[in-house]
């Protein structure tokens, strides 16, 4: 072991202690080992050092988030440093351009890594240790197909058989496995397994394969290598020689941890340690790579950054913060148990931070023609908004009204039901910032459908107030209509119609849980003009509507927008109802 950093980089263990009642954290399992062994100075001055480490065969989704925040997250808690190593042990799945992506998504998640490592930079170390296993008489070469060692391999409660190959001389196993490495094998003919216990209750210790035969070229050492290592074998070696202190994984990897230490021990190599927590799971959404890309293989979302999509560039671009994630992920924490969230406690999170600086315009999505019959024609007024009643410092703008506006075809009635307050014959409600109106009469077309709603305003109400103190029921949004601009709004709800997308009759897949009205485009709806030309990504409350964000897709002129999320918090009312 060697402290790689000058003693100085982290902090002492009562540093931490000092630390942490100004600035408390959720405790956990995993802070507890960390601060366990700070204590005992299990690695001695060495810094804590974790690692993320994504395989780089799609894109990053939230589950991920939950790791980054974790592994970030302690490692800069505790004065440490994290790597961003990709897991490229597989070179038939993975390309570039996941790579790309995955780096740019953890920066945007707001975490900036120590060192850019990838597995492949270990292959010729690891391919030294494997001979040094070799020597030790701690592998073997094998020549059972992968069909006779799966039959060799026993059940949970028979013990497995030994390979015919399994006592060969180091001598044999030497020449073998350099030939393999030589290429002289087809893929499949030979493996190299670890010596280690084929009785042993644990399944993954009955002699795993740790490298196998495959002729295929890797995205970067390109046909240099025609036997790749095994994910059990790479993983820990590559946390070992970032002398990686703390490795966290999820749960389903508990059973290989066994391997994990005992090939460090075999070795005598540094002793990282591996830790595994819960795994995320939402409702109404999936976070399997393999089910995301075949949704995008097949073309049943558009893309990877489709804004339905739990992928971290497709919620990006339907308008959610990295600072809602990173709360969202605080806020869940980690345990020894996986479980199922509800998406609605996702959505909480991104309404709290956007309530908090995201500035209110009006945009109406459905537009109802309204006409104010003794306002002047040819009268522009400009009227005062104010931009976030959350935040004074985001001031206030001038949005111009007339004589004919647009308000939502649902904010009028022509037969209003009971406790139906917003606009109908005879009844006065209040335009934002502007006039009371009363509406009077209506324009139908052949259908008999409401197209145009005649009104009359007080010209003394005036800022939205009445000299004589009298009340309206409602206020609703407006937008002038010779001043309003033109934009396609897109309205996305949850891609599946089930909480778990994996719950199908037998027989059919999760993609027959897929909602064919997930998502539903607005092409024509009417905003305030200050949004002429918001820049992509800018969000905005569109006020009584829900959070909203400028698409890529967006033309100087004509906007796009994506909704994010409704105003309505479920999750808050189920918190309420359960306190
Ligand atoms: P899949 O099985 O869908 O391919 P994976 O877990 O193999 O996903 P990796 O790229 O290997 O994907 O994941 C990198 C890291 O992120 C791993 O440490 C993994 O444990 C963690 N991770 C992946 N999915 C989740 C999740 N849903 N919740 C928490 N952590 C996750
Ligand atoms: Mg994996």
């Amino acid at each position: 072991m060697s402290a790689a950093k000058s003693p100085s980089s982290g902090p002492t263990t009562s540093e931490v202690a000092d630390k942490s009642p100004s600035e408390p954290r959720p405790s956990n399992f995993i802070r507890d080992a960390i601060i366990e062994d700070l204590k005992t100075k299990k690695y001695g001055d060495a810094v804590i050092q974790t690692r993320f480490p994504p395989e780089p065969n799609g894109y990053l989704h939230i589950g991920h988030a939950k790791a980054i925040c974790l592994d970030f997250g302690v490692a800069d808690e505790f004065g440490g440093k994290t790597n961003l190593r990709f897991d490229d042990t597989n070179p038939e799945k993975e390309e570039q351009e996941y790579v790309d992506s995955i780096m740019k998504d953890v920066r945007w998640l707001g975490f900036e890594w120590e060192r850019l490592c990838y597995a492949s930079d270990y292959f010729d170390q690891l391919y030294e240790w494997a001979v040094k296993l070799i020597k030790d008489g701690k592998a073997y070469v094998d020549d059972l197909s992968a069909d006779q060692i799966r039959q060799h391999r026993g059940t949970l409660t028979e013990p497995g058989k030994e390979s015919p190959y399994r006592n060969r001389s180091v001598a044999e196993n030497l020449d073998l496995f350099e030939r393999m490495r030589q290429g002289e094998f087809p893929d499949g003919a030979r493996v190299l397994r670890a010596k280690v216990d084929m009785a042993s209750p644990n399944l993954n210790m009955r002699d795993p394969v740790i490298y196998r035969i495959l002729h295929a070229e890797h995205h970067r050492t390109g046909d240099k290598w025609c036997i790749y290592p095994m994910y059990d074998y790479a993983h820990g070696q590559s946390d070992s020689i970032e002398q990686v202190t703390h490795s966290m994984c999820t749960l389903e990897f508990e059973d290989h941890r066994p391997l994990y230490i005992w090939f460090i021990q075999q070795l005598g190599i540094f002793p990282s340690m591996q830790y595994e927590f819960d795994r995320l799971s939402l409702t109404y959404t999936l976070l399997s790579k393999r089910k995301l890309l075949k949704l995008v293989q097949e073309k049943l979302v558009n893309g990877w950054d489709d804004p339905r999509m739990p992928t971290l560039s497709g919620i990006r671009r339907r308008g959610y913060t990295p600072e809602a994630l990173r709360n969202f992920c605080a806020a869940i924490g980690v345990s020894k148990t996986n479980g199922t969230l509800e998406l609605a406690m996702l959505e909480h999170f991104v309404r709290e931070d956007l309530n908090k600086r995201a500035p209110r315009v009006m945009a109406v999505l459905r537009p109802l023609k309204v006409v104010i019959d003794n306002y002047p024609d040819g009268q522009v007024e400009e009227v005062e908004a104010v931009n976030n009643p959350e935040d004074e410092s985001a001031g206030k703008r001038k949005v111009p009204f007339s004589k004919v506006i647009y308000i939502e075809q649902d904010d009028f009635r022509e037969e209003p039901p009971k406790k139906y307050y917003r606009l109908s014959p005879g009844v006065e409600v209040r335009l934002r910032y502007a006039y009371f109106i009363t509406a009077k009469s209506v324009v139908k077309n052949d259908q008999g459908e409401v197209i145009e709603v005649h009104c009359t305003y007080d010209p003394a109400t005036t800022g939205g107030n009445a000299p004589d103190g009298r009340k309206v029921k409602s206020t609703i949004h407006w937008v002038s209509a010779r001043h309003a601009v033109d934009a396609e709004v897109r309205i996305y709800d949850r891609l599946f119609t089930r909480p778990d997308p994996n719950d199908v009759p037998e027989g059919q897949e999760f993609t027959a849980n897929l909602d064919p009205n997930s998502l539903e485009v607005i092409p024509s709806a009417k905003l305030e003009p200050s949004l002429a030309n918001a820049p992509v990504e800018a969000r905005y409350q569109f006020e009584r509507l829900g959070y909203f964000c400028v698409d890529p897709d967006s033309k100087p002129g004509h906007p796009v927008f994506n909704r994010t999320v409704a105003l309505k918090d479920t999750w808050a009312k189920i918190e309420k109802r359960a306190g």
